[in-house]
This record gives structure tokens, sequence and C-alpha cells, in this order.
């Protein structure tokens, strides 16, 4: 497999803010997003076993995994790596950007995902009944439409996060004020940033 950082931390968005977790970050992925926070990812990574990564992680005191990249289901051995991790008693938390179909496993405890617009539409191959959370990158009150037009018909309001579009920490201050008063107007949930807010750039924290 193709990785691009392994790391230990807790999480800084989403359902799960707060949980410590080991994230293992592939490399690549098929939507180029002019806002990704995560650029880095594209580059070329460094090829592991299955193995390999089981060794990296056993260093961490902690049995929560987030899977996730670029995009991870781009990588062949994606789900022989989950099993593994299911088979080694890891909780398996999941976030793809929804463009590749997920094929059925009781390994994964929860999938995140994160449609991206291309040509005008949402990008998304996935069943929706097995996504557990909409994950939506909002800069604009028309992106919050645009996700909510498509995604209350799917998903209960509680699985509708929206999260500010922002690289630094002061991109992130000056647009999640507009983002939190406008969870409050739909009536969905609003997703904080706190990686952004604690470490600006910062990589691996
Ligand atoms: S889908 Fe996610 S990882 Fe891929 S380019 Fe867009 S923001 Fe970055």
């Amino acid at each position: 497999m193709e990785i691009c950082e392994i790391f230990y931390s807790v999480q800084g968005e989403g359902a799960f803010i707060g949980r410590p977790m080991i994230f293992i970050r592939t490399t690549g992925c098929n939507i180029f997003c002019s806002f990704c926070d995560s650029r880095y990812s594209w580059e070329k990574g460094k090829k592991m076993s299955i193995e390999s990564i089981m060794k990296e992680i056993k260093k961490f005191k902690c049995k929560n995994v987030c899977v996730t990249g670029g995009e991870a289901l781009l990588q062949k051995d994606i789900y022989k790596l989950i099993e593994t991790l299911g088979e080694k008693d890891y909780a398996v938390f999941l976030e793809t950007n929804g463009s590749i179909k997920l094929k059925e496993t009781d390994t994964i405890i929860n999938v995140v995902c994160s449609p991206k617009i291309v040509n005008g539409k949402f990008k998304v191959k996935i069943r929706e009944d097995m996504v557990d959370c909409w994950k939506f990158v909002i800069k604009t009150e028309d992106d919050v439409k645009k996700a909510i037009e498509v995604y209350e018909d799917v998903a209960d309001k509680e699985q509708i996060w929206l999260m500010p579009q922002a690289t630094s920490r002061e991109e992130y201050l000056e647009i999640a004020p507009k983002v939190w008063e406008w969870a409050k107007k739909y009536g969905v949930m609003f997703s904080p940033r706190e990686h952004i807010v604690l470490f600006g750039q910062k990589r691996m924290v």
C-alpha cells in the first residue's frame, strides 16, 4: 500500500471529535480540490506492507484507527488492511470522499463521507445507507444550500455536518462563525476543525 503518513493524535473534527486516534493516511486522491488541506497526500508516498503498517501502529497505546487520505479506497489492499485491523481489535473509522463504492464490511464502525462537487454535481458512488455522517466543506451559504438540497432526503439532519473550509487558523476564525450560523439556520450539525485552530497547518498533530 502507498502510505502518506501514520501518526497518533486526537480526532479534531466530526462526530468523534476529541477521541484519541491513530491516523493512517494513504497517498493519492481522485478529486483534486482547490481547497484541499492535505495536498501533500497527493504526492508519492511510502510503500508499506500490511504487516509493516500493523507494526508501526502497535507503537501507540490506542485502539482507534482512522483510515483516511487522500482517498483511502483507491488503495488495492485497503480491505485487507481494514480486516486485519478488525482482527486485532482496533475500532476502524473510515473517511472517504464517497466517489468510490464501498464494499460491505462489518469491520468499519463508522463511515464519514465528505462528498465533493465535480462538474456541478456531487461525485458520489458510495451506497448512502452505508454512510454514518455526511461532512461538507463549507465556504458560502450556497455550499450549504447545495448540500441540504441533495442530502436532506438521504440523511437525518444529525448526520449532516458543516465544516468550515480553511487551511489556516486565520482563515478558520474568519469563516467558522458564518458556518456556525448556517448550521443554526438549517438545523444541521457544525463541525469544528480543532487541529487547525490549535496548530494551523502543522502536520501529524
Ligand atoms: S477529496 Fe479530500 S483529500 Fe481529495 S483533494 Fe478533495 S479535500 Fe483533498
